[in-house]
């Protein structure tokens, strides 16, 4: 006879509830945010980017419906973590982050860059290219924000550009 032993396995999670290391409240950057709940050494993987895979058709759709919330996962999928399985999508952005995404075997995770305190504000760079940048502008507050949401490879492209554009004004 079957019997059924998998109901605490299937049940639902909340999202506000994060998870053992990350805790979910109101943001000092921007709208909801995810906290250090205990201390984090570096290194630590935090917690998985969990979200919908999709193809590059679909993710294209949904980047101009203003999805800000899906990566690449290989040439053939995306991931839209815009889902109510992730808590991992309540991280904001900041230009000097303390953690990091890492891409393993087409997940992604988010991994502590140095040791976290309990209540420390959780960031990652969320890695966006130079496409629309104006329209994504980053409040992170560090010292050495550039002023908009890219990849750090694009940092010093943001400068010049800003530098231009003050002086034409
Ligand atoms: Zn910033």
């Amino acid at each position: 006879m079957e019997t059924i032993t998998t109901t605490a396995a299937i049940e639902i999670i909340p999202i506000e509830s994060g998870n053992e290391l990350l805790e979910v409240r109101q943001s000092a950057i921007h709208g909801t945010g995810g906290y250090a709940r205990v201390d984090i050494p570096a290194g630590t993987r935090i917690i998985e980017y969990v979200g919908e895979r999709i193809d590059k058709v679909e993710s294209a759709k949904r980047c101009e419906a203003e999805n800000a919330y899906i990566f690449t996962l290989d040439n053939d999928c995306d991931l839209d973590g815009d889902v109510s399985w992730n808590p991992a999508k309540f991280i904001n952005h900041s230009c000097a982050p303390n953690c990091e995404a890492e891409w393993d075997e087409g997940r992604i995770y988010i991994n502590a860059l140095r040791d976290l305190k309990p209540g420390e504000e959780l960031t990652f760079n969320y890695g966006f290219d130079m496409e629309e940048y104006h329209e994504h502008v980053c409040q992170c507050r560090a010292p050495e924000c550039v002023g908009f949401i890219v990849a750090a490879e694009f940092f010093d492209q943001i400068r010049s550009l800003v530098a231009t554009s003050k002086t034409c004004i």
